[in-house]
């Protein structure tokens, strides 16, 4: 362990040089480098009261959500909303019902609604207009202002462009029943186990018209923007049950996230936050993280969200079968809900930890440190409320991830002793209690990713097939 060794050792020497150099730095430590092959936690730290709360997720009750919502024969968003035994009005009053008891359970902690609004569903050749009911549980936060979103879309489809697509049998158990149940899993333990919330608030969302062109995620993430939230992340579990592959190949132990990793968005900062959560919460499920939007072809409820200038991924199981989805054969048989209960696991760890962090620093500047040749460069942003202190990271433009950490106390400034023509910088913001804020990326001289500076959100969604 000869870095950790010098790790520990080098923060002492540089306290007493820097006090030599007066304010140049106001204080350095050490970086910290990954360990080949375990993984990149990028300096992120394990929360006990969190890690105690992952056992609770419970495979046996993902199975029985999931098992009601297939029970319903199809969820298709134009399908039936009165009957109580088939279509998508029973299901999200199963849901709707499932969420309010829980909150019953947590002293009243979740505030659970049904969110509607009215939808052209462009899909079907007399573009019909849909109303569109996703179901949602609030778990408020100190500052109501700032919002996590981890959701899953309930509707199911087989996907035709007919009017019989709203009728056929469309269990859906995987596509997404899977992730429904997941989120409703999270509802349960988080609101028993942190009735008092996190500093952000955490949304818990049930989406309905995904298969139509995600149409409940947009209208959330409108509605969002419209109220002034500030959207802390937006996570998605879609398709996120399967393990066996169509040629019998088995994968239960990985889990694909997708985002896009381009400033001035913050997804790609979500992702690498994620893959940290998972190298030191969830050790032995191994995150995959693939910097694009999603699947080639396919689209997700964090899309919306990531158009608006929110930070957005998706979760989806390492190995898909397409011969099992939009399909009748989408069917429990083929959902493993042990797999399923190890992405909630890491959902849990990521939402807990995000809604319990400060704020991330608005904007960041780099500027070339004339004083030694320029070779270091001044990094400052401004205060945030609830900062404790700062962190300044490094990587090199071909690391996937930050590699370096220092930190920078309460000063907003900072002398980085690296190449930034060769790399990236960034800031976060670190709690009292040491959660971290998603990273804010050192930009040309001109700040950092500002949701503003993001493109207005498309007027339609994506012609792709949603899955
Ligand atoms: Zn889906």
């Amino acid at each position: 362990m000869p870095l950790m060794r010098r790790a520990l050792l080098l923060p002492a020497l540089l306290l007493v040089a820097s006090a030599a150099a007066a304010q140049a730095v106001t204080h350095v430590n050490a970086p910290v480098v990954p360990t080949p092959g375990a993984g990149f936690s990028a300096g992120l730290v394990k929360d006990p009261r969190i890690a105690a709360v992952l056992a609770d997720i419970a495979p046996a009750r993902i199975r029985y959500t999931d098992s009601v919502l297939v029970s319903f024969g199809t969820r298709h968003t134009m399908s039936d909303t009165v009957s109580e035994t088939r279509g998508i009005g029973a299901a999200r009053r199963f849901l709707y019902g499932e969420l309010r008891a829980f909150s019953r359970d947590c002293g009243g902690c979740l505030v659970v609604e049904y969110d509607p609004h009215d939808a052209t569903i462009s899909r079907f050749r007399d573009r019909p207009v849909a109303r569109v009911v996703n179901v949602l549980a609030w778990l408020p936060g100190r500052d109501t202002t700032r919002v996590v979103v981890i959701g899953g879309h309930y509707d199911s489809c087989v996907c035709s462009v007919d009017a019989a697509d709203a009728t056929s049998d469309a269990p859906g158990a995987d596509d997404d029943g899977s992730g429904t149940s997941a989120v409703v899993e999270l509802a349960r333990v988080m609101s028993k186990r942190f009735p008092k919330g996190f500093d952000a608030t955490v949304v818990f969302a049930l989406y309905a018209a995904e298969e139509q062109g995600l149409l409940g995620s947009t209208g959330l993430a409108k509605r969002l923007h419209d109220d002034k939230k500030t959207v802390v992340a937006s996570l998605t579990d879609d398709i996120v049950g399967n393990v066996v592959a169509d040629d019998g190949h088995t994968d239960s132990t990985s889990i694909r996230l997708y985002a896009v990793d381009s400033i001035p968005s913050r997804s790609g900062e979500l992702a690498r936050y994620v893959w940290g959560m998972g190298t030191i919460y969830t050790p032995k499920f191994e995150v995959r993280p693939t910097f694009r939007l999603d699947r080639i072809g396919r689209g997700g409820d964090h899309s919306p969200f990531h158009r608006m200038g929110d930070p957005g991924l998706r979760f989806s199981e390492r190995l898909e079968n397409l011969k099992r989805q939009h399909l009748p054969t989408d069917d429990l048989a083929n959902v493993n809900f042990g797999y399923v209960a190890n992405v909630a696991r890491l959902n849990l760890a990521t939402v807990a930890s995000l809604a319990s962090a400060p704020n991330p620093v608005d904007s960041v500047v780099q500027r070339r440190d004339r004083a030694s040749g320029g070779q270091k460069w001044q990094i400052t942003w401004k205060p945030v409320s609830g900062a404790a202190r700062y962190e300044v990271l490094f990587r090199q433009t071909t690391s996937p991830t930050w590699t370096q950490v220092y930190d920078a106390g309460t000063a907003t400034t900072f002398l980085l002793d690296e190449q930034l023509d060769d790399g990236w910088a960034a800031v976060r913001a670190v709690g009292a209690d040491g959660h971290r804020s998603l990273t804010t990326v050192a930009g040309s001289g001109a700040g950092a990713p500002r949701p503003a500076a993001v493109p207005a959100p498309a007027p339609t969604p994506p012609p792709a097939p949603a899955p």
